[in-house]
């Protein structure tokens, strides 16, 4: 009887653990969305109890902004304030002001919110695609430059002196969404999530299983491929390259990114430039300048400012750089080559 009772109380407690051990081991479903905003795919990965009206707040957020500063709905904040040549703007807005003025004198003038003449000039964002000439570029360059932006920070006023001006945030916005829309889901107790809005990622946290997100970075030449993954925690990653949006004629590649001095896409030797570092909006902004400064360059402005952002280069000759920051969480099968501070002149 004795031996019986015992025999019960372990098949009870055995039956009890293996029930704990399933439910710890139970992977819990995400809540995603996916939908298309601000000209490109975004997709939402949130785990938690609230989740579900989370990613509809964070969703909810980057459709706020989008109709806030796009360049082609007439409605928009941005178009709004091109078509007046000054007004007080929205905090949003005077966010990105700022910030967009402050990476332009830093990057030496790489990042610049004002091309859209000369990316409407060349076709993009969606055609039709054109070869300009250079009396054509020269034109289109006249009406660009930053100079024409007045900012007063203090009463947020914002006046364009050139008529011609217009804005276009399409370098920094979606670094910018992604911040605004972390901090929805902080408010919203979020720990555990993931922002991919068209390759400008925001990881929040870590995985559910506590292990660190694993972030594959796009190889240029395959769709399908990449250069390699990286283990990230509350960490955004943003790439800039050359083959999202271009087009080819007589075998020569044309893509997006624009070089503020020739008024043609880049050609910097880079194919596509990754930041990583805390902030998204300061990621996507320094995605697009660093593609526009080159290797060299682009290793020399990182190293005045290696305590802010980490990067990866992959350049024309095929070679990955990657900054010394990153190494122990880069993992690649292709060569790498580490840029190190004391390597830099
Ligand atoms: P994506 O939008 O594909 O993620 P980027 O963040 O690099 O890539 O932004 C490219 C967009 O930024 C272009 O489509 C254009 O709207 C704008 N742009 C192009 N050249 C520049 C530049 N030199 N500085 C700032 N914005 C730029
Ligand atoms: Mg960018």
């Amino acid at each position: 009887m004795f031996r019986r009772s015992i025999f019960i109380c372990l098949l009870t407690a055995i039956t009890i653990l293996s029930g704990c051990f399933l439910i710890a081991h139970k992977k819990e479903n995400p809540v995603t969305r996916d939908f298309f905003a601000m000209d490109t795919y975004a997709k939402i990965t949130l785990y938690g109890t609230e989740a579900e009206p989370a990613a509809e707040s964070a969703k909810a957020e980057m459709l706020r902004l989008e109709r806030l500063l796009s360049a082609y709905d007439t409605e928009s904040e941005t178009v709004l304030l091109q078509k007046k040549r000054a007004a007080a703007v929205s905090e949003d807005l005077a966010v990105l002001l700022a910030r967009s003025i402050s990476l332009h004198k830093e990057t030496g003038g790489a990042f610049d919110i004002t091309l859209s003449p000369v990316s409407k000039l060349w076709g993009f964002p969606h055609g039709p695609y054109h070869v300009p000439d250079k009396a054509e570029i020269k034109n289109a360059l006249a009406a660009t430059g930053m100079g024409a932006i007045r900012w007063d920070s203090a009463s947020r006023q914002c006046t364009l002196d050139n008529p011609r001006l217009a804005l276009d945030f399409g370098g920094i916005a979606k670094g910018y969404a992604a911040e605004k829309m972390a901090a929805v889901l902080k408010e919203k107790q979020i720990r555990h999530g993931l922002l991919n809005l068209g390759g400008n990622i925001k990881a929040i946290g870590t995985k559910p299983d506590r292990s660190p997100w694993r972030i594959a970075i796009q190889h240029p030449d395959h769709k399908n491929g990449h250069l390699g993954v990286l283990s990230v925690t509350d960490t955004s990653v943003v790439t800039s390259g050359d083959y999202e949006r271009y087009f080819e004629k007589d075998n020569l590649r044309y893509h997006h990114i624009l070089d503020p001095k020739t008024g043609a896409p880049a050609r910097s030797g880079i194919r596509s430039a990754t930041i990583v570092c805390e902030d998204c909006t300061t990621a996507d902004g320094l995605s697009t300048a660093l593609f526009v400064m080159g290797p060299e360059e682009a290793a020399a402005f990182w190293k005045r400012h290696k305590e802010e952002f980490q990067f990866i280069l992959f350049t024309q000759d095929q070679t990955l750089y990657v900054t010394e920051g990153l190494l122990p969480l880069f993992a690649s099968e292709l060569s790498i080559t580490p840029v190190k501070e004391t390597l830099i002149k």
